[in-house]
């Protein structure tokens, strides 16, 4: 069972924790970049830390608010979103099997393929847009771990978590899922049933442009959660003392900041649809997307502020729309107060399934009607 914490959600981010320390009373926390601690003349350590490789001051806030707001048993920090996944990945053994969805963030799929089959992995794509998929899949490959991610890059596809997990458990493979998109504000993954919650802090957790960093969060204690402790502490792809201190800082505004997004991103989804422009408009908060029911039931308060629309005349006319946006700026990566767009194959890269009309939109909290009237004078 996941805990509930007393407080709510909003309340405890708000206050980022609500920790103050007994000296001084501040209620911006204090940085810690002391590396070492010292040790009294017995030899013990009374700060109950070594070394910050194993555990450092500077984390326990963000993890402890992480794991509040994921109903977890417990969090770790890393280096990037990619350090964060790519430790749970590399508990796999040869011989082994894990199941990934079709659509998924691109460097991610790219590391999942080299990695399985430098180790002897099997490695199955399912239709994450078709639990009946994941469920065949289950059977025939009875897999050790199920990677999902929801709402997924670059289509926004759901994978309903509930169905997953039950599914999942039945085989005994563990569920880890990729929130990244949805965040903790309108999606619980643990309470579903899933085993590990992983983000790409850089994203919607931090906010604002200017921390790469990444996060897991476990529902309980296990023997693999200790092997994900240990090869973050000796494989060393920790964060910086400063890093973690401005990540607690963006999540400090994080229910705003996402429901802002999320509320643009339906209305913005909503005026384009159906555009002369656009041969398509994903977003899980249009009834006419494939995941439309899964993401009414698994996302709470808005379905995120990610969206992508398809322009009409194929890649060069996308391009060009890309090119003619004033208030979106033109770059990767989402989740940030700015609204961000970008032609997705084109960063890809070649072997890219994203289709060549693509346009990544990654809505912020500007005034929605500036980026409407920007994205319908780009269309022209
Ligand atoms: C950005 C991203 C990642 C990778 O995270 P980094 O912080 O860039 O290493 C993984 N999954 C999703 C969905 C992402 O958007």
């Amino acid at each position: 069972m996941t805990r509930k914490p007393a407080l709510s959600p909003e309340t405890l981010t708000a206050q980022g924790l609500g920790h103050v320390s007994p000296q001084f009373r501040d209620l911006a926390p204090p940085l810690h970049p002391s590396t070492t601690f010292e040790r009294a003349a017995d030899g013990s350590y009374p700060g109950g830390r070594v070394y910050s490789r194993d555990a450092s001051p500077a984390y326990d806030q963000a993890e402890g608010l992480l794991t509040e707001l994921e109903g977890g048993h417990q969090s770790l920090l890393f280096a990037s979103g990619m350090a964060a996944a790519t430790a749970v990945l590399q508990t796999l053994e040869p011989g082994q099997a894990v199941l990934a969805p079709r659509d998924m963030y691109w460097a991610l799929r790219n590391w999942l393929q080299a990695f399985c089959q430098q180790w002897a992995i099997g490695l199955v794509f399912y239709d994450n847009a078709r639990v009946d998929d994941l469920a065949g899949k289950l059977r025939a490959t009875r897999p050790r771990l199920v990677w999902v991610e929801t709402p997924s890059n670059p289509r926004w596809d759901l994978t309903d978590i509930a169905a997953a997990a039950s599914l999942a458990r039945e085989v005994g493979a563990l569920v880890v899922v990729d929130s990244t998109v949805a965040t903790p504000v309108l999606t619980r993954p643990l309470a579903l049933g899933a085993d590990i919650v992983m983000h790409s802090a850089t994203k919607y957790l931090n906010g604002h442009s200017d921390v790469v960093a990444g996060a897991l969060v476990a529902r309980a204690d296990s023997d693999i959660w200790q092997t994900i402790r240990r090869n973050r502490n000796l494989g060393g792809g920790v964060l910086g003392p400063f890093e973690a201190w401005l990540l607690l800082r963006g999540m400090r505004t994080l229910h705003l900041r996402v429901r802002q997004a999320s509320a643009s991103a339906l209305a913005i989804a909503l005026a384009l649809d159906g555009h002369p422009g656009l041969v398509g408009t994903l977003y899980p908060g249009l009834p006419s997307h494939p995941g439309h029911a899964v993401a009414c039931r698994q996302m709470h308060g808005g379905f995120g502020g990610m969206l992508s629309i398809r322009v009409a005349g194929g890649e060069q006319a996308a391009r060009a729309v890309v090119g003619r946006l004033r208030v979106f700026k033109q770059a990767t990566s989402l989740g940030s107060v700015e609204s961000l767009a970008e032609h997705r194959a084109s960063v890809e890269g070649p072997g890219s399934a994203c289709p060549p009309d693509l346009i990544r939109l990654s809505i912020g909290i500007e005034a929605e009607a500036d980026l409407l009237a920007d994205l319908l004078a780009a269309l022209g």
